[in-house]
């Protein structure tokens, strides 16, 4: 059986084609049927229908939310019939869906191995706060009463962006220090139609406006997977969105950035978090194989279209890289480049060593950009009543393997 969410549309008009050969041909001997295939004008005819009948599936699974073939009522019913023996439309069973009060909403879902990976709904009036004067833990009244929301006012209107934040590994290998999931260590690489399968999971309950990969894993370790997976996205037929809406985050595989490039035309994001190599290094073990020179050479090179940027990620650890000798240097690297920054206070969890800096301290560092007309928003933190960190819901509920100080953690009691 093949998953249809693991097919480009393409992909999906090639395995239709010899469906797509008239029904008395394909019912006639094996060395007729083959002396038909043989036809030029056949060969055309059902290459045609093919396509047709592959853009007509995808706007039924990906834009009417169909997942029962025998619903697609302009299918014919042998190719209804062929598609159930054949094709299945995958879904991602839920395993724990929380939801903040700050409307944040996070899933866990159940993978076919048993094993588990995270989502997470991001609303967009809480992603990020451009105004410096503003207390970063302040909840915006006006637009969160305080209740928690629920999957129907998450497709109400009250947002002008949602924002779907994925996974790409089960896992991730890459071991950064302030990553609750790089602690868990790498199980596999997801699929397809894994990746694909969350978007879809989550289209079906509110409009994502923007996706980012920067959930479970690192996305350019799985770059075959990834990379198709965003085609999927992309395809207009599809779940369409614009290749600016796609956003794909790396902490720095540098020959992977400039595959990636090529492969597909999606947005690129740095997770930067330090300002030396030195520093880079200790909580960044990429940074020992590529380093901030070869990193930053990568994102000159990738190819940007017109007045896109790439996004800097900077996690702000307290006593660590949060000093304006910070920021001078942030600001000298990124000198050339099309960047904008997006500032993230260290959300503390059990067992870190690092500390979230003073808002006071995040304020100076974002307005020491903005002085030099460089873009810098704060994330604040989201869902802390919900673990919304990356890695710590699947680290309760979930299958994470962990470490021991992990184990520790998830003993402790979890959220109700
Ligand atoms: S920050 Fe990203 S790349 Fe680093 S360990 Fe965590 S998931 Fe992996």
């Amino acid at each position: 059986m093949i998953y249809f969410q693991s097919l480009t549309q393409t992909e999906l008009a090639e395995l239709l084609k010899p469906v797509s050969f008239p029904k008395a041909r394909r019912s006639a001997a094996p060395e007729a049927a083959a002396g038909e295939f043989s036809s030029a004008e056949n060969q055309l005819k059902a290459e045609k229908k093919a396509r047709y009948r592959a853009k007509q599936i995808f706007h039924w699974v990906y834009q009417r939310t169909v997942t029962d073939w025998d619903q697609m009522s302009d299918l014919s019913k042998d190719l209804r019939a062929w598609l159930r023996e054949n094709v299945e439309i995958y879904r991602l069973p839920q395993r724990v869906n929380q939801q903040a009060l700050d409307g944040t909403h996070k899933f866990l879902w159940n993978l076919a191995d048993g094993k588990t990976v995270e989502s997470v709904i991001i609303p967009a009036a809480l992603q990020e706060k451009e105004n410096p004067d503003r207390d970063f833990d302040e909840q915006p009244a006006e637009k969160f009463a305080g209740a928690p929301v629920d999957n129907k006012s998450l497709s109400s209107e009250r947002w002008s962006r949602l924002t779907a934040c994925i996974s790409s590994q089960v896992g991730c290998a890459m071991s950064c220090k302030f990553c609750l999931t790089g602690i868990q260590g790498l199980d596999r690489h997801l699929q397809v139609h894994e990746i694909v399968g969350q978007v879809h999971e989550l289209r079906r309950i509110a409009p994502i406006t923007n996706i980012v990969f920067m959930g479970m894993g690192e996305p350019l370790h799985n770059l075959e997977n990834v990379a198709k997976a965003c085609k999927i996205l992309l395809d207009e037929d599809g779940l369409n969105f614009s290749k600016r809406k796609v956003t794909v985050s790396t902490s720095g595989l540098v020959p992977a950035i400039e595959a990636l490039g090529r492969e597909v035309d999606v947005s690129l994001a740095i997770s930067l978090n330090a300002s030396t190599d030195e520093q880079r290094s200790r909580i960044m073990p990429v940074n020992r194989k590529w380093n901030l020179e070869a990193l930053l050479g990568a994102c000159r090179d990738y190819p940007l279209g017109k007045h896109r940027r790439i996004t800097f990620e900077y996690v702000l650890l307290k006593d660590f890289n949060d000093s304006l000798e910070d920021a001078a240097r942030v600001f000298a690297l990124l000198r050339g480049i099309p960047s904008k920054l997006n500032l993230i206070p260290f959300n503390e969890h059990p067992g870190s060593e690092f500390k979230r800096p003073s808002d006071e301290t995040v304020r100076k560092f974002q307005k020491y950009f903005i002085d030099r007309n460089v873009t810098a928003t704060v994330r604040i933190s989201r869902g802390r009543d919900i673990l919304a960190a990356c890695g710590q819901l699947r680290s309760v509920f979930g299958t994470a393997r962990g470490t021991d100080r992990h184990r520790d953690w998830a003993g402790s009691p979890g959220p109700s």
